[in-house]
C-alpha cells in the first residue's frame, strides 16, 4: 500500500486529504499537525476575536475525530514536523520520530512575521493563528483599551481596527506604506477608504515606519501601555499594540539544497516541488501568477483549496493542473466592502464608474487595450463576474460576458456602456 503525508492541517492540506481520499486512492496517509485543532480558517479569527462567531465556528470542517473517520486518514496532531529529507522522503518530528513515504505534501501556510527588535514584547498581539485569536478575544473581554495602534493596514489589520473600534478604542492605524491596502488598492480608492475610516474617528500614520516601542508594565509586572516611536520622529502612547506587520511562507522544514524555495516553495502546475514526489500547496508555497506569468505566493483561502486538491489528486495519481491564479481581495470592513482584482502595480489608462444610485464606485485600468485590473468599492455583486473576466482574457479564452453575466451585472447597477467598454476594449 502506499503511504502518503500531509504536513501542515489548514485549507490546503483539507483539501489534499479530501482529493485523495475523492480520486480513489486508498493509501494510508499520515496529517502531521502542529496544532491539536481541527483545521480553521484564519479569516474567522478577527470574527471570533470581536465576539461575533463562536469559538467553533472557526473550524468549518468538523473535529479531527470526525475528519480522520470521513477520510481514513491517521491524524498525528500536537506534533510539529523538524525536517523533510527530500531524497528519502522521511519526515523527521521534533521528538526525533522518523518516517519515510512514498508522496509528500507540505501544507505548513505561513506565519506571522514580528521584526526581531518587536520581538521581545510580551503584551503586543498579532493576528494569524487561533492562539493568537484566543489571546486578543480574551483580552478586550476582560478590559476596556481606551486607545491602540494597530501597525499594518492590511485586509487583517483593518479587520483588527474594526474590532476594536466597535469596542469604543481609539484606533491609530499605522503602515510603513504611503497608504492603505498597499498591495491591493489604487491610490485613488485608498484615498477614498482613509477619507471614510478618518471620518469614524480613526488616526491614520502612513509613510513611515514603526521605528521602536518600549512596553511599560505595572509593579505585578502586567503590561499597561507603549511608547510607540514612528519614523517621522513623533511618538504614540497607547495601551494595546497589535503588530499584522506581515507574514512569511514556513518553508523552514524543507533544505533549500534539496528543493528549491525563493519566497516560497516553488511549485508547478502540478504542485509538484523541484524534487520528486514532494509536493506543496497553499501560502507556504509559489505558483504561478496568471497575469504576470511568475510564480508567486497569493496567500488567499480559496487559492489553497484549490492547490491542495490539485496536490492531492496528483498524489493519487491523477493528472490534475491549475494554471494559477490572479491576486484578488475581497473583504467587508466598517460597513464598506473592498475588492482588488489583479496586480495594482500595473499602470495604464484609468477609468472609473461612479453609480451614485446603488453607492458605489468602480476603478478600472486598462493597459494595451484589456483591462487589467479593477479595484470596487461597496459592490461585491459584481467581483466574480469582473475576476472571471480578467482571467479569461489572461488565458486568451475571448471578452465578452454571457448575457446572464450582463444581465447580473446591469442588476448590481452596471451600465450597458461601461460593459461594452470592457469588452471593445480587448
Ligand atoms: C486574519 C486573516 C485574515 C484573512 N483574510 C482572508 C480573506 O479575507 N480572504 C482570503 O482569501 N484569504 C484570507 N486570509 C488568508 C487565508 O486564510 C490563507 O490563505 C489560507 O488559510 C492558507 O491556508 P494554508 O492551508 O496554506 O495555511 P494555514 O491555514 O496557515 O495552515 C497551515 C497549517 O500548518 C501548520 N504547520 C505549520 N508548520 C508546521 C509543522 N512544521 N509541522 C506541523 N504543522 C505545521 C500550521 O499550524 C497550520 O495549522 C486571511 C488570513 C488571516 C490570517
Amino acid at each position: 500500500m502506499e503511504r502518503f503525508a500531509i504536513i501542515g492541517f489548514g485549507c490546503a492540506g483539507y483539501h489534499a486529504l479530501e482529493a485523495i481520499r475523492q480520486s480513489g486512492s486508498r493509501a494510508s496517509v499520515d496529517i502531521y499537525s502542529n496544532t491539536a485543532m481541527p483545521p480553521y480558517n484564519p479569516m474567522l479569527t478577527t470574527y471570533y476575536a470581536a465576539g461575533r462567531l463562536p469559538f467553533e465556528g472557526m473550524f468549518p470542517f468538523g473535529s479531527l475525530e470526525e475528519i480522520a473517520s470521513r477520510y481514513d486518514a491517521h491524524v498525528i496532531a500536537g506534533t510539529a514536523v523538524k525536517a523533510v529529507r527530500a531524497a528519502d522522503k522521511a519526515v523527521v518530528t521534533e521528538d526525533g520520530t522518523e518516517r519515510t513515504y512514498d508522496k509528500i505534501l507540505i501544507a505548513t501556510g505561513a506565519s506571522a512575521f514580528v521584526p526581531g527588535s518587536f520581538g521581545g514584547l510580551k503584551g503586543a498581539f498579532c493576528m494569524r493563528t487561533v492562539e493568537d485569536a484566543v489571546k486578543l478575544h480574551d483580552a478586550v473581554a476582560a478590559r476596556h483599551y481606551k486607545n491602540a495602534v494597530v501597525v499594518g493596514a492590511s485586509m487583517v489589520g483593518i479587520k483588527v481596527a474594526e474590532l476594536l473600534y466597535k469596542q469604543g478604542t481609539h484606533v491609530t492605524l499605522a503602515d510603513m506604506a504611503p497608504h492603505i491596502f498597499a498591495l491591493a488598492a489604487y491610490p485613488e480608492v485608498s484615498e477614498i477608504i482613509e477619507e471614510r475610516i478618518r471620518a469614524m474617528g480613526m488616526d491614520i500614520a502612513f509613510g513611515q515606519a514603526i521605528t521602536a516601542a518600549e512596553e511599560h508594565c505595572d509593579e505585578q509586572g502586567n503590561v499597561t501601555g507603549y511608547t510607540v516611536h514612528l519614523g517621522d520622529g513623533s511618538v504614540i502612547e497607547t495601551e494595546m499594540l497589535v503588530l499584522n506587520i506581515g507574514t512569511r511562507a514556513a518553508t523552514g522544514i524543507l533544505d533549500p539544497e534539496e528543493v528549491r524555495i525563493e519566497r516560497g516553495i516553488v511549485v508547478d502546475e502540478k504542485m509538484q516541488t523541484s524534487a520528486e514526489g514532494i509536493y506543496a500547496a497553499g501560502d507556504c508555497c509559489q505558483g504561478n501568477n496568471l497575469q504576470s506569468g511568475q510564480t508567486q505566493i497569493i496567500g488567499l483561502w480559496a487559492n489553497a483549496g484549490v492547490q491542495g486538491r490539485v496536490a492531492g489528486a496528483n498524489m493519487a495519481g491523477g493528472q490534475a493542473e491549475t494554471d494559477g491564479n490572479i491576486l484578488h481581495n475581497i473583504t467587508h470592513f466598517l460597513d464598506m466592502d473592498f475588492i482588488g482584482l489583479g496586480d495594482n502595480r500595473i499602470t495604464g489608462d484609468t477609468y472609473t464608474y461612479v453609480n451614485r444610485e446603488k453607492g458605489f464606485y468602480l476603478q478600472a485600468v486598462i493597459k494595451d487595450g484589456r483591462p487589467v485590473g479593477f479595484n470596487i468599492l461597496d459592490n461585491y455583486g459584481i467581483s466574480g463576474i469582473l475576476k472571471a473576466h480578467l482571467i479569461k482574457i489572461l488565458r486568451g479564452e475571448g471578452c465578452t460576458f454571457t448575457p446572464e453575466q450582463r444581465g447580473q451585472l446591469m442588476h448590481y447597477g452596471l451600465e450597458q456602456g461601461f460593459m461594452d467598454y470592457l469588452e471593445a476594449a480587448v
